[in-house]
């Protein structure tokens, strides 16, 4: 062995592994790993199908259509590699997500990332519409104690240097961190990151979380994204902006001479959110507790509408910056506030996408564009309401056979089964435990 070769059999690089990942129904990642050095374009592992029963409980649930038989492989893409490094006491991570695909590679009927990716396939194709897309989270500090005045210098500098850290961590893995911020929740934070494709978007959102949870442990803190941490308390969001382009990256939302400055595409495309949200409440609030969130004045989502600049709409028209003369023209795009962290983010941002193409596929016109506050008792109170709880979101989802022709009946059937048994477990405690559960798993 030469000295050369000596050098690099020491070096950590061949020590490393590359995780490959996948996040189910549960949205927890989940995956395995193997030696960094022996992957390839061609490598593959195997899955298993009834991984995708297992609840966010943590057990593979009774009653699902996958059993004990059956096999996958899970498929990196390798253009989502990416290394996570420079979180204290922690060896970088390499991590690949993969789609799940049957063992002669045809994609799988059931698999998540696939769900989103045909999705962009078919936008793309049928309309010339290209996705900007990111995802913002709120979390909470949920090791801290003492003060917490919202928005604060002092709330920003107690979550140091864990703070300081995450970004830099987000920063060298290309993951485009925007801001970082004390949120207005008791030890609430927010990070957001850059818009990019859509499936780029999402891959994003789980490494965003997943990299949150490392950089605050490694601080012996401990950071929870639950929908609600206590009930009465804040919720913590995870908003899905959206920008609709055309191959050239115009923005095909603009139109100044129509309300909302938003154009008759755009106004279709948020007709099929609008339509449809009421049935996607299971899939983009799937959690117990996230029908406490989901209430007037939390600026959350009080109805299911359209609203310009309005922090309770289910659909947001975002501001512009037009100081300086800045052009609002490439800026107009739609801020959807219903989802939380226990929506896996590639089933999310498909379903709205696949939502606005119904609206686009039917044509259908701008719905009402809510402009200025809300007034629920007077003006607004005709508005759709979103399901009041997780059985109610489960009986809305199935009677819309739009909604459930995008899945597979086998899909349905686990969520349903998974779902089903959560509220069952969850629903018997106090509100106050139903919190702590999540807050422990989330
Ligand atoms: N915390 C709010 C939520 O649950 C969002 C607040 C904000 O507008 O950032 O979605
Ligand atoms: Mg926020």
């Amino acid at each position: 062995m030469t000295d050369n070769d000596m050098t690099t059999t020491d070096s950590t690089a061949d020590d490393e592994l590359v995780f490959i990942a996948t996040t189910d129904i549960a949205a927890r990642t989940k995956g395995r790993a193997m030696p960094l050095a022996d992957f390839d374009e061609r490598s593959s592992l195997g899955w298993v199908p009834a991984n995708l029963g297992i609840g966010s409980l943590g057990h593979i649930v009774e009653g699902i259509p996958y059993g004990s038989t059956g096999d996958l492989r899970m498929l990196p893409d390798h253009s989502s590699l990416t290394r996570i490094d420079g979180i204290p006491g922690r060896p970088p991570l390499n991590i690949v997500f993969a789609d799940l695909v049957n063992p002669d590679g045809t994609p799988w009927e059931s698999c998540p990332r696939t769900f989103l990716r045909t999705a962009v396939t078919e936008l793309r194709e049928e309309f010339g519409i290209h996705i900007g897309a990111a995802f913002e989270h709120e979390f909470v500090d949920v090791s801290a104690t003492g003060d917490h005045h919202p928005f604060s210098l002092q709330a920003f500098r107690q979550a140091e240097p864990a703070g300081s850290r995450l970004v830099t961590v987000l920063q060298n893995a290309g993951l485009e961190p925007e801001n970082w911020l004390p949120e207005y929740g008791r030890h609430q934070y927010e990070i957001t990151v850059a818009p990019t494709d859509a499936v780029t978007a999402a891959d994003r959102a789980i490494l965003v979380r997943d990299t949150v949870y490392d950089v605050f442990r490694a601080f012996g803190r401990e950071a929870s994204f639950a929908p609600v941490i206590t009930p009465g308390g804040t919720g913590n969001g995870v908003h899905t902006h959206i920008g609709l382009r055309d191959a050239e990256g115009n923005n095909l939302a603009w139109d100044p001479s129509r309300p909302g400055r938003l154009s008759e595409l755009a106004g279709s495309f948020a007709a099929g959110i609008v339509r449809h949200g009421p049935a996607l409440a299971a899939l983009f609030a799937p959690l117990v507790t996230s029908y406490l969130r989901l209430a007037p004045h939390n600026w959350s989502t009080a109805r299911c509408f359209l609203g310009l600049q309005n922090r309770e709409a289910l659909l947001r028209i975002c501001p512009t910056n037009e100081m300086d003369g800045r052009d609002p023209a490439p800026q107009l795009h739609f801020e959807f506030r219903g989802g939380d962290i226990g929506a896996n983010p590639w089933i999310l941002l498909g379903l709205l996408l696949r939502a606005g193409m119904q609206g686009l596929r039917e044509g259908l016109p701008t719905p009402e564009i809510v402009v200025g506050e809300l007034d629920l008792d007077g003006a607004h109170a005709g508005l759709p309401q979103l399901p009041r709880n997780l059985e109610e979101a489960l009986e809305t989802l199935k009677a819309d056979e739009v909604v459930t022709s995008w899945f597979s009946p086998a899909f349905l059937a686990t969520f349903e089964a998974i779902k089903r048994d959560e509220y069952a477990t969850v629903r018997t405690r106090s509100l106050a435990e139903q919190c702590a559960m999540y807050t422990e798993v989330y």
